[in-house]
This record gives C-alpha cells, structure tokens and sequence, in this order.
C-alpha cells in the first residue's frame, strides 16, 4: 500500500496540512486556526483529532499514514523536538515530538518553520532538485534555511540559518526585535522595506508615495516596488538600499556555503524581478567569481505551500 506523508506547518493563526504522496503529490491540504489559549497546550490534540477526520473522510484509515513532519516558529531542538519559545504560539519549553507522537500514534519529526520552507523548495519548488541551496524568506521578518549536500544546517544548537540578524558593518541601524541593531531583518523585510521609504519621505517631496501614505496612513513594500516600477526617486532609494545590504549578506553566506540555488521567497518576492536585478547587482560585488558563476538566483514558487511540503520530505526521509 502505497502511504501518504503528513506535512504541518504551524503559524500564527493557522496550522496548514496536508497529506502528500512519496512522490511529492498532494493528495489533500487544508487548515485549522491556531488555537494559542492557555499556552497552546490544546493544539496537538486539534491536530490530531483534524488528521483522524480527514484521513477517514477520505475514505482511508489512519494506517495510510507514514509519519509526520512539522515546523514551527521558534527555537527548536531537532533532536529532541523541544520547542524553547514560539512567541506567537504561546509554547514555552514545549514537547512538541513528544505530545504529537502521544496523540496520533505516528512518528514525528520538527523544524523550525523557515527550514521546513526551505526543504520545501528544494524538493518541489524552485530549488529544482540542487542540493546547495540558500533560501531567503523576505516577510514580515527575514528568515534563512540553508541546506547543505541535502540536509539543512541545524548547528550546534539548531540556530544555524538565522540570517535575519547578519547584522550591518555600518555603524549603529534600526533596532530589531532581537535586542541588537542594525541585523539585516531591520532593512530587508517588508517592515523594513516600508520603512526605508517612509522615513526618505521628508527628504523627497516630489515623491509619489506622499499621496500613497495620505491615502492609507502607512507605506507598504508592495506600495514601494509599484513606485519603484514607475521610476519613482524615494522608492529607487529604499530598494537600492535594502538590494545593498541583502545583496552583500547573501554574497558573503554564498562565499561560505558555495549554493547551487539561491532561492527568495516571502512576500517582498512578489516583486519579482524588480528585486531580484538590483540584488543580483549588488550581490556580484560581494561574491567570488566563481562563487557568483555557480549560483542561480530564484524567487520561490511554491508559496504557502512550501511549509507542509518541507514538512512532508522530513517525514519521508525520517521513515527511510
Ligand atoms: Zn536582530
């Protein structure tokens, strides 16, 4: 009997999943809101019971499951799957392997949920089969799995991969989340982006974003590439800054990992190729030659789908 893998990819306020055959088909996918009450102690067991309705809506039994992968937010062991902090989720110090395990009788394998992404891409999406792959997320933060020969660099306690706070050689920097300033996240993001251009607003008054930000009340980075598209002075500054930093962040980690793929995703990604020529730009001026030569930028396709597909490949390789 040919069995189906589970991919989870636990966020904020939904958990996606989806059943997906062996050899990368989905078979199902659907989502449950993330219940973050009390802790998020009730969500294993929403998961579980959502698993056990949907395999026997589909006309199968629970035997038709492999194992399952799932990632999450946050400062995970992998080993363990111990979850330290997931601020969004409410889990501290959380056995999210041990209590999944106890509710679906499966094996289960976590990541945090950037790798899962990354994973993700490198079997069906835009990572096209390389196994040297450097995935950017550019969202509401700035996240990073780099995968190695295949697997994902975990590091010594699983923080490998947290390019979001490569922090700048230019002195002082926007504040981050983090506790330091100035780390990448703070002007790559979309957050990032839209402030960028929002603080350049006093600067440049012929700006078509004035009239963007007395309509909405706030700038967005889609607002500041639609403007960049249209040859924009503000906008031009914001992205060529925020390609500047990127560009020589991902120079620097390729000069260290050597990538087959460099693969951006995240929302900011939708902006295509008016981000991804200013960063290729920025970034041959950072890279070795060679380094530069044998990697190929792409913007990931897999969308919000790359997180239960990532999921899903740790489950199959877990069960090998
Ligand atoms: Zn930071």
């Amino acid at each position: 009997m040919e069995k189906w893998l589970v991919g989870i990819d636990v966020g904020g306020t939904t958990i996606k999943m989806a059943f997906i055959t062996t050899a990368g088909e989905i078979v199902s996918k659907w989502e449950i809101p993330t219940n973050t009450e009390d802790g998020g102690k009730y969500i294993t067991k929403e998961i579980g019971q959502s698993l056990a309705e949907k395999v026997s809506e589909l006309g199968e039994s629970k035997e038709k499951l492999q194992g399952i992968g799932i990632g999450a937010p946050g400062f995970i062991n992998m080993e363990t799957g111990f979850i330290y902090h997931a601020v969004n989720i409410g889990w501290r110090d959380f056995p999210l392997k041990d209590s999944l395990e106890e509710e679906t009788g499966l094996s289960v394998i976590v990541d945090n949920d950037a790798n899962i992404a990354a994973l993700g891409e490198m079997w069906l999406g835009a990572g096209d089969g390389a196994n040297d792959l450097l995935c950017v997320t550019l969202g509401t933060g700035v996240g990073g799995g780099i995968v190695s020969n295949g697997n994902i660099v975990q590091g010594v306690n699983g923080m490998a991969g947290e390019i979001g706070h490569l922090t700048s050689v230019v002195e002082g920097g926007y504040q981050c989340n983090c506790g330091k300033t100035g780390c990448l996240e703070t002007v790559a993001s979309a957050t990032g982006i839209a402030r960028l251009a929002t603080d350049g607003l006093s600067t440049y008054s012929d700006s078509s974003l004035h009239q963007v930000m007395e309509q909405d009340g706030k700038l967005t980075s889609k607002a500041v590439f639609d403007a960049y598209a249209a040859g924009d002075s503000l906008a031009k500054q914001a992205v060529e800054t925020t390609c500047f930093h990127l560009g020589f962040a991902i120079g620097n980690l390729a000069n260290a990992i050597n990538p087959a793929k460099i693969v951006i995703g995240g929302g900011v990604s939708k902006a295509g190729n008016l981000l991804l020529e200013p960063l290729k730009k920025e970034f041959i001026k950072y890279a070795l030659p060679r380094v530069a030569e044998g990697a190929d930028f792409a913007i990931a396709t897999l969308g919000n789908d790359a997180g239960v597909i990532g999921g899903a490949w740790l489950a199959k390789e877990n069960s090998r």
